[in-house]
């Protein structure tokens, strides 16, 4: 499987956000409303765990043109696991939000950005890109206020940087409030947001 961290093919001024572990009930449409704001499309790593039980906020992403990837359905650490149990992990998670989107996910990004040992070795078989990351907010950290955020994000970007923040977990009004901040800065910068779907594809099977 493919695995990126950021994508080198980009010169112009573009970057990409992505946020994990949602959708959440509290969070995703404070989120959403600072991304459509600023008219800012983002890639969501859910998880099919919350996509079973949020699947109005699923469907409100999708509504709102942003992208929904596969973030396996426990967030189990996979990296030791058996092939079937990582295919099934990232199958039962497709079924999930396929059923509510219509859309089968082109990206998976491996829980905690561990990735899965037996992807290099070309386990399990599947059509996707794995997705990690080149910035990571760490917005999940004790210290994670919107400067600390910041200051991991915005200091040295570099046009094709693939930026991580979180939607899910828990109370993410830090990591909103470094968005309202960080958008707005970028954009006066010449900056802009684009999905990762429309830079990478899947090549199709021979
Ligand atoms: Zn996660």
């Amino acid at each position: 499987m493919r695995i990126i961290k950021r994508l080198h093919d980009v010169k112009e001024k573009l970057i990409f956000l992505t946020f994990d572990d949602g959708p959440d009930p509290i969070n995703t449409r404070p989120l959403l409303d600072v991304l459509n704001l600023h008219d800012v499309r983002a890639t969501f790593f859910c998880t099919g765990i919350r996509a079973e039980k949020f699947p109005d906020y699923l469907l409100l992403l999708k509504e709102n043109d942003h992208d929904i990837a596969n973030h396996g359905y426990t967030h189990r650490d996979l990296r030791f696991c058996q092939s079937k149990v990582i295919a099934d992990e990232i199958s039962r998670t497709d079924r999930v939000i396929a059923e509510v989107t219509g859309e089968i996910p082109l990206f998976f990004r491996p829980p905690f950005l561990r990735v899965p040992i037996l992807f290099f070795l070309g386990k399990p078989n599947l059509r996707k890109i794995t997705v990690l990351c080149s910035r990571n907010g760490r917005d999940y950290q004790r210290d994670a206020t919107a400067d600390n955020i910041y200051s991991r994000i915005l200091p040295g970007i570099t046009p094709g940087d693939i930026i991580l923040l979180h939607d899910g977990g828990e109370d993410r009004s830090e990591t909103i409030k470094t968005l309202s901040r960080i958008i707005p800065e970028l954009e006066a910068d010449g900056w802009k947001f684009s999905l990762l779907r429309e830079h990478l594809s899947i090549p199709s099977p021979e």
